[in-house]
Formats: C-alpha cells, sequence, structure tokens
C-alpha cells in the first residue's frame, strides 16, 4: 500500500470513526424519543377513544336498564305470560312504541320469550320476521348483553343491547351507532396514516375504515393481533392494506370491544428518517472533505518523495539528465539537494572513469603486443585488437576458453607450459606456437599476476604476447643478405682480379688481349660500384634522402631504349624478346635515370627468370590519366603467398646462395620506392611455373605536376643537384 493510501486511510479511520460512533448514537437516541412520542400520542388518543366510546355503550345500557326495570312493563308482561291474549300483547306493544318514543335514538325495542319468541315490538313485524329473528341474540339473556349487527334494511351497523327481565322474558334494544361512528371516525391528531378502530371481538371493525369504507364488520383485523396485545403498549404489526403500523389498543368497558389507535411506522418515524438522510449526506461530506484534505496533504509530502525517487532511478539507470531541483527549505528539500549532490558527484565519477576507460581501450587496441586478461582458472576474460590479430579470429570467439587451449607453447620445439598462476611477473623468452594459417610464430610471453587472492570472475592476470616473428624474419633476411651480398660482391672481384693477373702476364700475352682482360675488369667494377651504389641508394630510400632529378620526360623512349639495351642480355639467354608500343612522344615528369632503373630492373629479372627458349614482352599503353608499361615473361613465376613479400627489402623467392640464383633482394623494393616517388605504382599478376607480368603505372605529365614535384624540392631546401653516378644494372650477363 502507498504512502497516500495509507495516510488516506488513517485519517478517514481518524476522523470518520468517531462520528460514526457519534452518528449512531444520536440516531438511536432520537428515534427511540421519537417512537416514545409517537406511542404516548397513539396511547393518549386511544384512552380518550376508549372513554368515549365507554361512556356512549354505558349510556344506552342504562337506558336499556331503565326501559326494562319499568314497572308498567313488568306488570302487564307478567299479564300477559299469564294470559298472552292479543290484548295483553297489544297493551306490551304500545307500552314499547312508547319508551322508544321517549328514547329517540331506540331504533326497535321488543320482548323475547325464554324460547326466543317475539312477545312484542316497539314496530310492526315485517312479513319475513326474518329481521327480527336475526337480531335476537340466541341463547343470550344475560344483563346488558351488546353485539353489533348489520340492519339489512338499511344496511347500517347498528348495536343490540338485550336484559333478561325475568326467567321467561327478556328485552331486546337496537340502537343506531351514529354517535359511535362519528367518536370513533375523529382522526385528529393521527396525521395522514393514523386511524381509530373500534374492534370487535372476532376482529371485524365496527365502522367503515379510514381507508376502507367497506370494511365494517367485515374486514379481518387479525393481522393486528389484537387479543394479545397489551393494553397502552405499543406493538409493531401489519394492517389490513399490508403497511407496517404501530398501534396502541385498550378494551372498551361493559362490551368486549377494543379500541385501536394506529398509525403507518414509515409516518411515525419520518422523521428520523429524515435525520437519518441528512445524517448520511453529512458522513458523506465529512467522507469527501478528508478525503480531500488528506490528498492535498499526502501531495504535499508524496510528490517531492515520488520526485526524487524517479531521479534516484534514473541516476541507477545511468541517466544524469534529470534533476531533483528543489528550492523548499525543509527537510525534504534538504534531502532533494542531497540527491542532486550526489548525482553531480556520481556523474563526473563516471565521466572520469569512462574516460579513463576509453583511453585504456585506446591504449590497449592500439599496441602491437596481443594482451590477454584472464581469470584464476587461465580463462579468457579479455583480448585486444592485436590477439586478434595474432590468433587470426574475433576476441568473442575466445572468451571464456583456457589459455593453455588456446596457445599450445613450443620452445626449441618441444613443448612448453606456462604456470598462469605463477605470483609476480614471469616473462617467457623464445616461445613459438602455429597460427591458423599453420605459420609458426615467435613470440614472448609475459605474466603478470594482477591479484594475489584468486576469485571467480576476476581479472587474475594479464598475458602479453609480444610477437617477435617479423623481427626475426628481418634479422634471417639480414643474414642471407650478408652471405649474399659478399658472394655478390665476391664474385666480379674475383673476376676482376683474374682479369687483371691475365693482363699482367705480359710475356704471355698480346697488348691486344690484355686490353680486352682490362676491360672485362672494367665492366665487373662497373657491376661491383652499381651493386655498391644500390645499397647505398636502400640506406637513402630508408633515411629518406634519395634525390631525384624531376624533369619532363619522354616515357616511350626510355622504355624502348631500356629494351633495346637488354636485347644483348636476352639473346645470350636465347630468350626473345619484344617490344610493342610508341618510341616516343609520351611524357611523364620523372628522374630518367631513377625510371630507366625501374623498368631496367622489371626487364632483368624477367631475363633472369625465364628459361632460354622463353619469351619476355614487354608493351607501353595509354591508360586512363597515364601509362601503363608491362613487362611479361614465361618464366618460373611466383608463388602466390610469396606475392604480397615480393616489394620487401632483401626478399627473395627465388633465393639463397645454394639457388644458383644471383640477387639481393633489393631491386624491387627500390623499383617500388622510386614508383612511389612518382606517384605511380607497380602490381604483378603471376602463376608459379606459367610466368608472371609487372605492370608499372605512371600518370602522363603534366605542367601542375611538374611544378608541384620542383616546389616540393625547394621547400626541402636540400641539395637540388642529383648526385650525376650510375644507378645498378642488373648483372644479367653473369
Ligand atoms: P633479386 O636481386 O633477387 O632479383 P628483386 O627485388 O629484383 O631481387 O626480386 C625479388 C625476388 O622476386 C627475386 O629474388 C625473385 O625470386 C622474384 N622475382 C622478381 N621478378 C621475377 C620474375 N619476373 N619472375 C619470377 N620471379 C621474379
Amino acid at each position: 500500500m502507498k504512502i497516500r493510501q495509507k495516510f488516506i486511510l488513517a485519517l478517514l479511520l481518524i476522523g470518520l470513526g468517531p462520528m460514526f460512533a457519534m452518528s449512531v448514537f444520536a440516531y438511536m437516541s432520537a428515534s427511540n424519543a421519537l417512537l416514545l412520542k409517537t406511542t404516548d400520542q397513539l396511547d393518549s388518543i386511544a384512552i380518550k377513544q376508549t372513554e368515549r366510546v365507554g361512556a356512549i355503550v354505558q349510556s344506552q345500557q342504562e337506558e336499556t336498564t331503565q326501559i326494562a326495570n319499568q314497572y308498567e312493563l313488568r306488570v302487564n308482561l307478567a299479564q300477559y305470560l299469564a294470559a298472552p291474549t292479543v290484548a295483553n300483547k297489544q297493551r306490551l306493544n304500545d307500552l314499547l312504541q312508547n319508551a322508544k318514543a321517549s328514547h329517540t335514538d331506540l331504533q326497535y325495542i321488543r320482548l323475547f320469550d325464554a324460547a326466543g319468541g317475539l312477545i312484542a315490538s316497539s314496530v310492526a313485524e315485517p312479513a319475513s320476521g326474518d329481521f327480527i329473528s336475526k337480531l335476537i341474540m340466541p341463547g343470550s339473556g344475560d344483563v346488558n348483553d351488546i353485539r353489533a349487527v348489520k340492519d339489512p334494511r338499511d344496511g347500517q351497523v347498528k348495536l343490540e343491547i338485550s336484559t333478561r327481565i325475568n326467567a321467561l322474558a327478556k328485552l331486546s334494544v337496537v340502537v343506531r351507532t351514529d354517535d359511535l361512528a362519528t367518536v370513533t371516525q375523529d382522526y385528529t391528531g393521527l396525521d395522514q396514516t393514523g386511524e381509530t378502530v373500534v374492534v370487535t371481538n372476532d376482529n371485524k371493525p365496527l365502522f367503515p375504515l379510514r381507508f376502507k369504507a367497506d370494511g365494517a364488520l367485515t374486514q379481518d383485523l387479525s393481522t393486528l393481533g389484537i387479543k394479545n396485545s397489551t393494553p397502552g403498549k405499543y406493538v409493531a404489526a401489519v394492517d389490513y392494506r399490508g403497511h407496517d403500523v404501530l398501534y396502541v389498543s385498550h378494551p372498551v368497558s361493559l362490551s368486549n370491544w377494543q379500541v385501536v389507535a394506529k398509525i403507518d411506522r414509515d409516518e411515525a418515524l419520518a422523521s428520523t428518517m429524515t435525520l437519518r438522510a441528512t445524517m448520511g449526506w453529512i458522513f458523506f461530506i465529512v467522507c469527501v472533505f478528508i478525503i480531500g484534505m488528506a490528498l492535498i496533504f499526502t501531495r504535499f509530502f508524496t510528490r517531492p518523495i515520488l520526485r526524487m525517487e524517479r531521479v534516484a532511478r534514473r541516476i541507477g539507470g545511468g541517466d544524469f539528465s534529470d534533476s531533483v531541483g528543489f528550492t523548499r527549505k525543509d527537510e525534504i528539500g534538504e534531502l532533494g539537494r542531497s540527491i542532486d549532490a550526489m548525482k553531480d558527484n556520481l556523474s563526473s565519477l563516471i565521466r572520469g572513469i569512462n574516460s579513463q576507460r576509453e583511453r585504456l581501450e585506446v591504449i590497449l587496441n592500439t599496441t602491437t603486443e596481443g594482451i590477454f586478461a584472464i581469470d584464476e582458472s587461465a580463462k579468457v576474460l579479455l583480448a585486444n585488437r592485436a590477439a586478434e590479430v595474432l590468433l587470426g579470429g574475433t576476441a568473442k570467439d575466445i572468451f571464456g576458453k583456457d589459455l593453455h587451449d588456446v596457445f599450445a607453447w613450443q620452445q626449441g620445439m618441444q613443448p612448453f607450459t606456462i604456470n598462469y598462476q605463477e605470483p609476480g611477473i614471469k616473462t617467457y623468452e623464445n616461445l613459438q606456437f602455429t597460427d591458423k594459417q599453420g605459420a609458426k610464430r615467435y613470440v614472448k610471453v609475459i605474466v603478470a599476476q594482477v591479484h594475489e587472492q584468486l576469485q571467480a570472475g576476476r581479472t587474475h592476470a594479464i598475458v602479453t604476447i609480444h610477437d617477435e616473428t617479423a623481427s626475426r624474419e628481418l634479422e634471417n633476411m639480414k643474414t642471407d643478405f650478408v652471405s649474399m651480398a659478399a658472394h655478390e660482391l665476391r664474385t666480379p672481384l674475383t673476376a676482376v682480379r683474374g682479369y687483371l693477373e691475365m693482363a699482367s702476364l705480359k710475356e704471355q700475352q698480346h697488348e691486344a688481349d690484355a686490353v680486352v682482360f682490362v676491360e672485362k675488369a672494367l665492366k665487373n667494377v662497373n657491376e661491383l660500384s652499381g651493386l655498391i651504389n644500390n645499397l647505398l641508394d636502400v640506406t637513402r630510400i630508408e633515411r629518406g634522402t634519395l634525390m631525384l632529378d624531376m624533369d619532363k620526360l619522354d616515357m616511350a623512349e626510355c622504355v624502348a631504349q631500356v629494351v633495346e639495351d637488354a636485347r644483348f642480355s636476352a639473346d645470350d639467354r636465347e630468350i626473345s624478346l619484344s617490344y610493342s608500343g610508341p618510341q616516343n612522344g609520351k611524357y611523364i615528369v620523372g628522374d630518367l635515370i631513377a625510371v630507366r632503373e625501374v623498368i631496367n630492373n622489371l626487364l632483368s629479372n624477367a631475363i633472369k627468370y625465364t628459361q632460354p627458349g622463353g619469351k619476355v614482352a614487354v608493351s607501353f599503353n595509354d591508360v586512363d590519366g597515364g601509362y601503363a608499361i608491362k613487362v611479361k615473361d614465361t618464366g618460373v613465376g611466383i608463388a602466390k603467398e610469396a606475392q604480397k613479400y615480393l616489394f620487401n627489402k632483401f626478399y627473395r623467392v627465388h633465393g639463397g646462395l645454394d639457388s644458383g640464383s644471383n640477387g639481393t633482394g633489393l631491386g624491387l623494393y627500390i623499383a617500388k620506392s622510386i614508383t612511389e616517388r612518382h606517384d605511380g605504382a607497380i602490381t604483378v599478376e603471376s602463376e608459379e611455373g606459367k610466368g608472371s607480368t609487372f605492370t608499372l603505372s605512371l600518370p602522363s605529365f603534366s605542367q601542375e605536376r611538374l611544378d608541384k614535384v620542383r616546389t616540393v624540392k625547394d621547400d626541402d631546401n636540400t641539395n637540388k643537384t642529383r648526385r650525376k653516378r650510375g644507378w645498378v644494372t642488373k648483372n644479367i650477363a653473369r
């Protein structure tokens, strides 16, 4: 449950609880008081009515008694009983008529004998005699019996009071009930639903009811349960209309009737209903008020809390863009400001950590050494880009793998195991492993422990792998080169010495022969110096001090010339050499000697690596923006994997002292360097055993280009005059 709901509930309990109790109490008291008042009122009406009805009944009974006690009537009755003659009967009839005349409210006065036979009557006997016989109360005869009857002649309810005169006769008086009806149908003080009813012994109303005019003596009122009620005590019951009513009853003296004063419960308690409705409304309004107040109050407290909660959640998710921003001075304001301050600190801390991490990432991924972070069981947690290169895959492939399985180390051809758990920093030199391509790699491995305590998932050690393969290969190449250079130098040197020795043997030779020997020696010396220049040029290329004398030069003429110059060597090796292309008129910006050297290198290689009987074809073509010079041979060709190393210095495919092929592995390196200085490129296509095609591409001449290279040269502020010297010419002849 949220604070807001709790607060509202608490306020409702505190505010409404006592109020509810008080309301219930007030309501109960009010409704009790009202009930009491209502029943008191009913009781007093019932008493008053009872008294009035009783008084009327009493006076009528007294009247009856008075008639019955008349001396004359008794005497005449005795005479009649002794001699029931017509004259005696007539005298009795007359007496009764006289009595009726003096009592106007009496309807009929009659005398009956013990067997119920009519003796005399104040009215003439009707033809049927029904009425008379019906009016008499059979079996009765006690003093002042009273009953209600309906007169069939006028349909009126009337009272018959009978009293015994002697053992042989009794008197019956029928009276009208107008007085009684007027009294009981007076509903004063009984509001809209109240009524007073005179109820007979057999639960019938004596007079028409207030809400049922034809109910007299017919309507059954037994649902009220009057016979069991206590006089003066209120009773709740259901009346003849089915209404819930409250009533009070009282017995009428000298009769077996009851006077009932009743009223509908709803009307009697109407004001308590109003009270209840009013209290309900008050309750409702107070509820609404309390909830409204609670909402306002809780808003005051919970809104800032919710705001802080939202900001804190965002901070937790790494979003620092939002802030609480409270200006209030209370404790909540303080808390809000603390959260904002915490957010600022956290954000700058994370920024710092991020930039540090980015720096580290850059360092890690730009370093040439393969770096692995491993956990306590040598599982790879992290690997940098160099490590990916080393393994020839992506770092993701090796995450979680055991480093023991990733690298199968060897040292001096023997399997070697590194203990990655060893404390401190350990260096393992001269290790090898075989990479995915199957190539052997020479490495140095450094294992540095980060944490001494072993803990799962935590970096335990950093393993750095330094790939020494390239430097080793260079080293090997350099060693090869030294042997090769020594060999290359020794060969012409031996020749020079031989020729000079032969020339020096004057006595054995003609002078002309001596000149030939000296010339041959000179040729070898030239080769020797060319070779040495070549080596020096490599040094200059490496140092960036190779000077070129750039000018407008006719490339076609240059190529044609070089091909012509090589014809002798080709013929010598029985190789057919052809040239297809223009003889002149194709200009470039370049250094004539250097460019010639490039073509010479390509051509001499083609001749050198082609068996006698083979073909070398040189072509010159215009291409987009420049020229393409192709040197195509039908020679030994170059293996695919060797092609990418071809232009590296000291690299030789068909090399080695024992191969019988001479060379330094520098020609293509120099050619490429020179070509690049001319904004050109050299590419190779070759198939082993079928031949190779080297393509030299150079941009055509433009004044802009010339101006540009000259400006660059001027800016260099170095020696502008090119050193005049002979470029190396490949030793094709030997
Ligand atoms: P080298 O002095 O050994 O000829 P280069 O740099 O000119 O040095 O050539 C490097 C290597 O390239 C050579 O040793 C040779 O094995 C290979 N090579 C160059 N040109 C050809 C070619 N036309 N046919 C076959 N192999 C060639």
